[in-house]
């Protein structure tokens, strides 16, 4: 192969890099850093090779007959963010996980909502990933802006308008560019100590009301016009419906488990039915939050 960067490997099966732990194959894979990005595109354009990007794979469905492409998955380490007195500099492979503790430690407040959502940088930009409800806060309330590259490989600078945010949703789905870096608003100051508590705290709670099997994509709809998806599931009376090894979670109306060797068609009948159920007794149609890839 004419490329020059190490470990493209064939036939890679994506389950193991999806939190639903379900997916077909990538006809090509490659774990890279964000600054490499460029390169493995430009490559994979003048190939004539599809390129798809891939984060934690925390809010992906891959379909069981995989992806005839190229998957780069973006990894970086906390190490290379960037901070100064009002900015931090983040790739965007970087975990949200790792960000948010890195930032504590410099008594750096304000970003503790990301901590619990298991994704990286790029894929939250994407998803504009963030909390509802009373403290409602997502990831364009802290965004200033972003390296981006399209599928040639060309690099630019954007500011945070650029992205279009609004509810789960940034310019970067109807658009094929990759965030290869972010930039956000540093203002708010705390100890340390008390960040962590912050944090630790949030982190228990979630425990507390998520489902105990860690094979899911959390919310599979998004909220609609301000009603959470999982209200309308459990009162059309879904919670526990299941299709093949797919289930409708019994604590999270929301969510969809993987019972143990669930495949993409079983998630999908499972949206599909929830979809038509939920249209059939409120009028309302459910908009997927998870991203169908395949
Ligand atoms: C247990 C659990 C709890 C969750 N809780 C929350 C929550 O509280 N709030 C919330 O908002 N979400 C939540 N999620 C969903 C998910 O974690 C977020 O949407 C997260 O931001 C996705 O990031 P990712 O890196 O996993 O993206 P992926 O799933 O890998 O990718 C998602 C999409 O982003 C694209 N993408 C990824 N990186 C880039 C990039 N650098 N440039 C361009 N496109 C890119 C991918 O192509 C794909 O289309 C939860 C998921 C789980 C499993």
């Amino acid at each position: 192969m004419d490329f020059d960067l190490p470990d493209i490997r064939e036939n890679v099966p994506l389950k193991n890099f999806t939190t639903w732990k379900i997916g077909g194959n990538a006809r090509l894979f490659i774990e890279a850093k964000s600054a490499e990005v460029p390169k493995i595109l430009s490559w994979a354009n003048s190939n004539g090779i599809k390129a798809h990007i891939l984060g934690a794979g925390s809010n992906v469905l891959i379909k069981d007959s995989g992806i005839d492409g190229l998957v780069v998955r973006l990894k970086d380490g906390v190490s290379s963010v960037k901070i100064s007195e009002k900015t931090a500099f983040a790739p965007a492979g970087v975990r949200l996980a790792q960000f948010v503790n890195f930032l504590a430690k410099n008594g750096i407040s304000g970003f503790e909502f990301l901590a619990g959502i298991p994704g990286t940088i790029g894929g939250a930009a994407f998803m504009n990933a963030g909390i509802g409800g009373e403290n409602k806060r997502e990831i364009s309330d802290v965004f200033d802006g972003g390296i981006l590259c399209n599928l040639k490989g060309e690099v630019f600078e954007v500011g945070a308008d650029f992205m279009e945010f609004s509810h789960r949703h940034s310019v970067l789905h109807h658009s094929s560019h990759v965030l290869l870096s972010a930039k956000f608003r540093l203002e708010e100051k705390s100890s340390p100590e008390e960040i962590l508590k912050k944090i630790r705290k949030t982190a228990k709670e979630r425990a507390a009301r998520e489902p105990k099997n860690r094979k899911n994509a959390g919310s599979v709809f998004k909220a609609c016009g301000g009603v959470p998806a999982g209200l309308l599931i459990d009162r059309a009376g879904l919670k526990g419906c299941k299709i093949g090894a797919a289930q409708i979670s019994r604590v999270h109306a929301n969510w969809i488990e993987n019972l143990g060797g669930a495949t993409s068609s079983d998630v999908e009948a499972l949206i599909k039915f929830a979809k038509e159920k939920v249209f059939e007794k409120f009028g309302v149609l459910l908009e997927e939050e998870v991203r169908i890839l395949g």
